[in-house]
């Protein structure tokens, strides 16, 4: 007999609405439609995003909700019409639910799908016992990659790669990362895996800069160096290739345009809702340089990463500062850490 016809009810940690903490929840199980897939929980990253939630600097809805869309477990059940997994398979989760049908997912863009639903925002996710996705948003999960290490290849890997297809970075090219938090040292050694010559990170943490410097980055210490000015003469005045500016502020997305070579790409990552200043004609038009916007990542892309991750090419086993259980008092602390910027890498929790 399935759990679910035993025990029909699983603790979950919810935001009830925002601006408060998050609380534990008894809630019914989801119904498993018949292409669902019903997965118990393993892991499930705490993402800075999730603090913007809570806070509601970002709106979640329908509440109350369970956050978490950061998610690897196991196949607890499957509806009817699945036949790719079976209970007991190692999963984890594409955080979105899309239609398939519409426009932009026929396109191939589905973050843009008209009826996309993100799991831990716009139905219920991770922070939780167990979590229902439609089998489309799930993949196998390579023995080889623990859990935690599943979960957040899901988000901030996942963008890493997707920043680093879209500024169409290419052997031999340089790229100058900007902020090394979780997406930073994702994005040095996929640099890395896609043949970048020189890759150059940039931050004001001394201990996120030898982070970086351990996986072959050359550091740049903005709190002590203007960064454009030691980008050029690091490429000998010529300018990087390929800029990701992964923080979210304006004056990092400047220098992200500002360090840009003859037709180079800015590929801006981080959110902010503020304006920044260029000077069109000198730092875009007369270089031919591109501005490019990044949004989440395909479920396309997420066979490859889990690949490179099973490899060892990308290895995350440093990403990871710490676990919890599911517990509601330490997700809340997590999450202040996070919004006070005192978390180096990533929290997972573990039901
Ligand atoms: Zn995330
Ligand atoms: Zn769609």
């Amino acid at each position: 007999m399935p759990i679910h016809a035993i025990n029909p009810a699983m603790k979950a940690i919810r935001l009830l609405e925002p601006s408060r903490p998050l609380e534990l929840q008894d809630v019914p199980l989801p119904r498993v439609g018949p292409r669902d897939v019903l997965v118990r929980v393993k892991a499930a990253g705490i993402c800075h995003s999730d603090a913007h939630y809570r806070a509601g600097r970002s709106p979640v809805h329908p509440l109350p909700l369970s956050l978490g869309h950061e998610v690897a477990g196991i196949v607890e059940c499957v509806g009817p019409e699945v036949s790719q997994f079976c209970p007991g398979d190692r999963v984890c989760l594409h955080y979105l639910a899309t239609c398939d049908v519409c426009a932009h997912c026929q396109r191939g863009n589905e973050q843009f799908c008209l009826a996309g639903q993100m799991m831990g925002k716009h139905r219920d996710g991770g922070y939780a016992e167990f979590v229902m996705m439609p089998a489309r948003s799930v993949f196998a999960l390579p023995k080889e990659i623990p859990f935690e290490q599943g979960a957040i290849l899901m988000c901030s890997s996942a963008t890493s790669l997707h920043a680093l297809y879209k500024a169409r970075l290419r052997p031999g090219e340089s790229v100058a990362v900007f902020g090394v938090g979780g997406l930073g040292l994702s994005a040095i050694q996929l640099a890395k895996i896609f043949g970048a010559a020189d890759i150059f990170a940039i931050d004001i943490k001394p201990e996120k800069l030898s982070r970086a410097k351990n996986l072959g980055a050359v550091p740049v210490d903005a709190a002590n160096v203007n960064p454009v000015e030691e980008l050029r003469r690091l490429t000998n005045g010529r300018g990087v290739d390929v800029a990701l500016e992964l923080i979210g502020l304006p004056v990092t997305m400047r220098q992200a345009v500002s360090c840009l070579a003859i037709q180079g790409r800015a590929a801006l990552v981080g959110i902010t809702e503020k304006t920044f200043e260029i000077s069109p004609y000198l730092e875009v038009l007369n270089k031919e340089a591109e501005i490019i916007g990044v949004s989440d990542h395909l479920a396309q892309e997420l066979p490859q990463l889990l690949e490179w991750a099973r490899c060892g090419a990308l290895d995350l086993s440093r990403a990871i500062t710490r676990t919890l259980p599911l517990d509601a008092n330490a997700v809340n602390a997590a999450l202040d850490e996070l919004e006070n910027f005192e978390v180096d890498a990533r929290i997972v929790i573990k039901p």
